[in-house]
């Protein structure tokens, strides 16, 4: 092995998607994108690339638009899941943007099809900008509405061949109960598809999840606000969550 190369050996997942809720984007703001908060999630990512991890990416539009919000307000809900997908679409644009200006190579893929501003999702295509170590960002979810990005996330993961999914939170795994209401609560360092599904722990859509169990890929909770969160998790060390098919850390 070069000596300048890493050593992939060391990584639990070599090959991941990273989930990040649109929220994520807005930083200390209450809306939009936060360019500082973008800069620091670029450089976990260039980390993570740098240690010889293959990343792609989802990001919600929750800090600009989503369906539901537009169809409460009156809106046909199809019509307003579209402006969602938009939503989705800048966010990844503005990511990429961030990550090119640290040096990361990146292609933004549309499940909408959208040419001019970035190529249409073509999985093979995804693929092969993967191995040449450039992060692909997914937008526009799957492209239909009453769907979410965490749907989109799953899919893309299973169909780029994730080793997982990596859903990047506000807290470092799931807990029995919300710890901000219940003191009690306690963080699961495994737990199985179907008790996180059976006991409602929603960290994830239940149709994301359902998909995951049924490809048996597992999902990876973790807090984003730590410093070299994702690395760690890419290590299989520090805190986190791993929602896997039996829940024992062997998976
Ligand atoms: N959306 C959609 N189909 C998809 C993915 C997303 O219609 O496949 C729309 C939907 O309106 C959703 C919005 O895009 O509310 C933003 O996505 P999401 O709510 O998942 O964002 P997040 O909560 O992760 O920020």
């Amino acid at each position: 092995m070069p000596a300048d190369e890493p050593d992939k050996s060391q990584l639990k997942y070599k090959r991941v998607l990273l989930k990040l809720s649109g929220e994520a984007l807005m930083g200390p703001g209450q809306f939009g994108i936060d360019i500082p908060t973008c800069v620091t999630f670029a450089q976990a990512i260039a980390a993570a690339r740098d240690a010889g991890a293959e990343i792609c990416l989802v990001i919600g539009g929750g800090n600009i638009f989503r369906g539901v919000a537009g169809a409460a307000k009156g809106m046909e809900r199809a019509q307003a899941d579209s402006m969602g997908m938009l939503a989705t679409v800048m966010n990844a644009l503005a990511m990429q943007s961030v990550l090119e200006s640290i040096g990361v190579p990146t292609r933004v893929q549309s499940a909408l099809s959208m040419d001019a501003v970035c190529e249409p999702y073509i999985r093979r295509r995804a693929q092969r900008h993967m191995e040449k170590g450039r992060v692909v960002i997914f937008a526009a979810g799957i492209g239909n509405p009453f769907f979410t990005t965490d749907t989109g996330a799953a899919l893309r993961a299973i169909e780029m061949n994730c080793d997982a999914l990596l859903k990047g939170t506000q807290v470092d795994g799931v807990y029995t109960a919300d710890p901000k209401l219940d003191a009690t609560a306690t963080r699961y360092e495994n737990v199985a598809f179907d008790e996180l599904l059976i006991k409602n722990l929603r960290v994830m859509d239940p149709s994301a999840v359902s998909l995951m169990r049924d490809n048996n890929v597992p999902i990876v909770v973790f807090s984003l606000k730590e410093k070299g969160s994702l690395l760690n998790v890419l290590h299989g060390r520090g805190t986190s969550t791993t929602i896997s098919k039996t829940g024992r850390a062997s998976e």
